[in-house]
């Protein structure tokens, strides 16, 4: 089973994408079929290089194939960090007819995708993400970009890719914390929209923290096939695509008061999974049993289950007050209707979200 080769489209009308999943891809797969010219630049960071730059060469055959080399880190995804793709660009005389391939993380991803979009004026671009988060998340729907000084993701711009390649067996090289991290994503999509996958994570979690090839393989299925049609309907996130955003407010007010970089994002948001449950429930759509179902699969993924320690429901109300989703200073909320069906609501009852908040804080 491990062997086979799934396959799915993220459908774009004529920017559409054809999404390749499989155990060993990076080094076995040709991708030159997706460059339409004879250059290709591989975007990677200093951490991922050393692991997989060579078999991502190899899935280039024929081609003209040059590298960047970025620093690891969230604290790179800055305008001079891009600035050294252009650079590189530049060197090597690429033309208007070169791919970029992003080979990492999201950051990677975010970053590559962005230097695609901007360079001379847009040139094709091919994800091959190497995080689960990444595999499942960033690499699919096209939203690329950096962070400014003042915001994160602040300076970007929609650019879909011309294929993604996610290769199962990287994620064996990837740090255990980074693992949970990215099944928090998984999870959100069997919650917003898949019931039946939601049972089986249930079942496979345990797998999934095992790095056993075939669950990954199944789980990153389902997950791309949740996002890609969330993508289709929803490209540009006007307002379908938003429900991808459950636990994402409780989550980012724990990010930020905790400082960047010592919660994972996916870390924030399996926790704020847990309390827009809590909320679900006080607000009578899902039961309490459906909760502590909830509850147990974020634990059984290795994911922290509350809040940082000294987080008051003041923090969450300061820090959830300037979330991108309020409109006109209506906090707006992603709550579960049932288990995988989700809904973007301004509706919750300020005292249900005060009980939520005081029986998560201290
Ligand atoms: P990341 O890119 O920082 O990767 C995490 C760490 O794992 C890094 O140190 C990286 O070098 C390392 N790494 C990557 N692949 C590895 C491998 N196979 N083995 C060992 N180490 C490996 O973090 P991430 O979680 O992948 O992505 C987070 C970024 O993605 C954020 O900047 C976020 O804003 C962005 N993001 C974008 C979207 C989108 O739609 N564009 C969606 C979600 C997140
Ligand atoms: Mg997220």
């Amino acid at each position: 089973m491990s062997n086979l080769l799934r396959e799915l489209s993220v459908d774009l009308g004529e920017r559409s994408y054809p999404i390749f999943i499989g155990q060993g891809l990076l080094g076995n797969f040709d991708l030159s079929r997706f460059v339409a010219g004879s250059q290709v630049m591989i975007v990677t960071n200093e951490t991922v290089a050393p692991l997989y730059l060579e078999s991502a060469i190899a899935c280039f055959p024929g081609k003209q194939v040059d590298t960047v080399l970025l620093p690891d880190g969230e604290s790179f995804k800055d305008w001079q960090t891009l600035n050294r793709i252009f650079d590189g660009l530049l060197e090597h005389r690429h033309t208007r007819k070169t791919t970029l391939v992003a080979l990492g993380g999201g950051v990677v991803g975010d970053m590559a995708g962005f230097a695609a979009a901007c360079y001379q004026r847009g040139v094709p671009f091919i994800q091959i993400p190497t995080t689960l988060l990444s595999q499942v998340d960033s690499s699919v729907g096209g939203k690329t970009g950096i962070n400014h000084p003042l915001g994160k993701n602040m300076i970007g711009a929609f650019h879909q890719p011309q294929a993604v390649l996610i290769d199962t067996r990287s994620l064996q090289t990837l740090p255990p914390r980074e693992v949970s991290a990215g099944i928090a994503e998984v999870i959100k999509y069997g919650l917003i929209r898949d019931l039946d996958f939601l049972a089986w994570l249930e079942e496979r979690v345990g797998d999934l923290v095992a790095l056993k090839p075939d669950a990954l393989a199944e789980a990153i299925y389902r997950s791309c096939v949740c996002k890609a049609e969330a993508v289709a309907l929803d490209e540009r996130e006007g307002g379908l695509r938003a429900i991808l955003n459950l636990g994402h407010t409780f989550g980012h007010a724990i990010e930020t008061f905790a400082g960047y970089g010592s919660w994972l994002h996916g870390e924030a948001v399996g926790t704020g999974m847990i309390m827009a449950a809590e909320l679900s429930a006080l607000e009578g759509m899902i039961s309490q049993a459906d909760c502590q179902r909830i509850t147990r699969l974020i634990l059984d993924a290795g994911l922290p289950g509350k809040p940082p320690t000294g987080m008051t429901a003041d923090d969450f109300m300061n820090l959830m007050a300037v979330d991108k989703k309020n409109i006109d200073g209506q906090l707006r909320l992603v709550l579960l209707r049932a288990l995988g069906d989700a809904v973007v609501t301004s509706e919750a009852s300020p005292d249900n979200l005060a009980l939520t908040l005081a029986r998560f804080c201290g």
